[in-house]
């Protein structure tokens, strides 16, 4: 039996990652074996509750307010309306509900307490409750946790050194303090990276040590590949070549065995044979639906149709840990603390992020 392992080098990871390919796979798909079935696969969906005006400047996010995209924002959507995308999503097969506000960070009010609302409202319709809302404190995590939520999810995008070329408006240190301040709760946690964006290989290498190092390692690993949308800095980035996606997925799982390795954005321009590879390779979770926050993704028919097509079954809800209690909010042990983190802003220059804010000014400028 493989073991989990929380002191792997880069060079380690470069050398698994560089492997010759098959070589690499059969060694994924072993560990793969022991550790989860191979033909099950965890299907979540991906609904953007707050979409667009971010003050983040995330160089590959379209939902960043500085960046001219065609972005359609909205305003927090209602417990209704995410209690019938949540309806609809388990009658499509998904066992679990991810939520995505474009918040920097989470502020104790109105707000947050309807997003708890949509938790409590989505786990007692039994299925799995993910949120994605920025950086939290211990006590909104506990909140969260008491509402029902089963994983936060908090990416860490890439590795600490590249980061500073990706994102100008938080450190990498606040990403690992949200992730423990969920650790401190029993939410699980969701933390994974983008591939494409113009990153090296060491960077994607670096990225696996930050994250095999979290004790416990996280419960589930989304590797995305970039989708480049207009007006974003990373607008001219090339796609991801499939062999790059196979080779992340295949080192992820042999890496962090025990992990949900997750096949992210970059689905619609891969081929039914790119991902049966992946799944091969230790991949055993997809997001569902036609839309991921606000890029394209495989329409669920045809993510039945490849799962029909390979034998795969959706996994069940609450399969890997038990469904968490709903505490209603009369009966809560904690409170709102309005508390105001210091979360950092390192505000250093980044060229391709400067240059696309300025476009987008002249684009507007020039209509
Ligand atoms: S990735 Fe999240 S934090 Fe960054 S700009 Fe987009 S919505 Fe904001």
């Amino acid at each position: 039996m493989s073991v989990t392992r929380h002191d792997w080098t880069k060079q380690e990871i470069l050398d698994i990652y560089n492997k010759p390919l098959m070589d690499l796979l059969y060694e994924a798909a072993s560990i793969h074996r022991e550790h989860h079935n191979p033909n099950t696969v965890q299907v979540s969906t991906l609904l953007s509750i707050k979409t667009g005006g971010c003050p983040e400047d995330c160089g590959y996010c379209p939902q960043a307010a500085r960046y001219h995209t065609d972005i359609e924002g909205n305003d927090l959507m209602s417990v209704q309306q995410v209690k019938a995308q949540a309806l609809r999503a388990r009658a499509s097969g998904s066992s679990r509900v991810c939520m995505g506000a474009a918040w920097r960070n989470v502020k104790d009010g109105p707000e947050f307490e309807n997003v708890l609302e949509m938790v409590r409202t989505i786990n007692k319709l039994d299925m799995e409750v993910c949120c994605t809302l920025g950086m939290i404190t211990e006590n909104q995590a506990q909140r969260l946790a008491e509402a029902g939520l089963y994983a936060y999810n908090h990416n860490l995008d890439t590795s600490e050194e590249y980061y500073k070329e990706v994102i100008s408006t938080r450190g990498y240190e606040d990403r690992l303090q949200t992730i423990d301040n969920v650790r401190k709760t029993n939410v699980t946690v969701c933390s994974g990276g983008i591939i494409g964006m113009g990153e090296k290989v060491e960077d994607r290498a670096g990225m696996l040590v930050a994250l095999s190092k979290l004790n416990p390692q996280p419960e589930s690993v989304p590797i995305n590949a970039l989708v480049a949308v207009e007006g974003t800095p990373m607008e001219e980035e090339k796609p991801v070549a499939i062999w790059d996606m196979i080779r992340m997925v295949a080192t992820t799982r042999i890496i962090m065995p025990r992990t949900q390795v997750r096949l992210s954005a970059g689905r619609t321009d891969m081929s039914r044979e790119g991902q049966a590879m992946c799944f091969f390779a230790g991949a055993n979770s997809i997001f569902a639906g036609d839309k991921l926050l606000t890029t394209p993704n495989p329409d669920v028919n045809e993510d039945m149709e490849m799962f029909s097509l390979l034998g795969l079954e959706p996994q069940k809800p609450f399969v890997k840990k038990a469904q968490p209690e709903t505490v209603e909010a009369e009966d809560s042990k904690f409170e709102a603390l309005g508390e105001k983190p210091k979360w950092s802003r390192p505000e250093h220059s980044i060229e391709r992020n400067e240059a696309a804010k300025h476009k987008s000014k002249k684009v507007i400028a020039d209509k």
